[in-house]
């Protein structure tokens, strides 16, 4: 008797396996074939892939040199280069970015930098193909 039972309880088991097996043909994939589908691939916007600093049609950026960035990255992935210079508009002495690096083979995307920036001057990118032969190719300048 406890035969047939164990026969009925396999074949319930096995019918219950192909139930999710046949159901999963039916559903839509959520699996991304990349590099194939490398095209059309969108990201999420949330997605952190690389730091940038946008430029406006003259070539400025928002970035002020007040280095809160820089003071706030965890890794020293920030480096910022500034030049005190004279406004011409007040007559008094202020800084002036002059080189602006972000070693991307160091950043954790942790968003602080983005976070304090008082003039959003920065912010992330969803590109995500970042293969290089050298490390140094990682360092980037942001701005122009
Ligand atoms: S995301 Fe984090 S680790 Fe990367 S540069 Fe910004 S503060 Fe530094
Ligand atoms: S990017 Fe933002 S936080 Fe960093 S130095 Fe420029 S203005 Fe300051």
């Amino acid at each position: 008797m406890s035969y047939v039972k164990g026969l009925f309880h396999g074949t319930g088991t096995l019918l219950t396996g192909l139930k999710v097996t046949f159901k999963e043909f039916f559903t839509p994939k959520v699996t991304e074939q990349y590099p194939e589908n490398r095209a059309t691939l969108k990201m999420y916007d949330r997605y952190c892939g690389e730091l940038t600093m946008p430029h406006d049609a003259e070539g400025h950026n928002k970035c002020i040199a007040c280095g809160l960035c820089q003071t706030n990255c965890p890794n020293g992935t920030i480096r910022l280069v500034t030049e005190m210079v004279t406004d011409p508009a007040t007559g008094k002495a202020k800084k002036r970015l002059v080189r602006y690096e972000y070693d991307l083979g160091s950043c954790m995307f942790c968003h602080l930098c983005v976070n304090g920036c008082p003039t959003g001057a920065i912010r992330f990118t969803t590109k995500f193909e970042h293969a290089v032969f050298t490390r140094e190719k990682l360092v980037k300048q942001l701005n122009r």
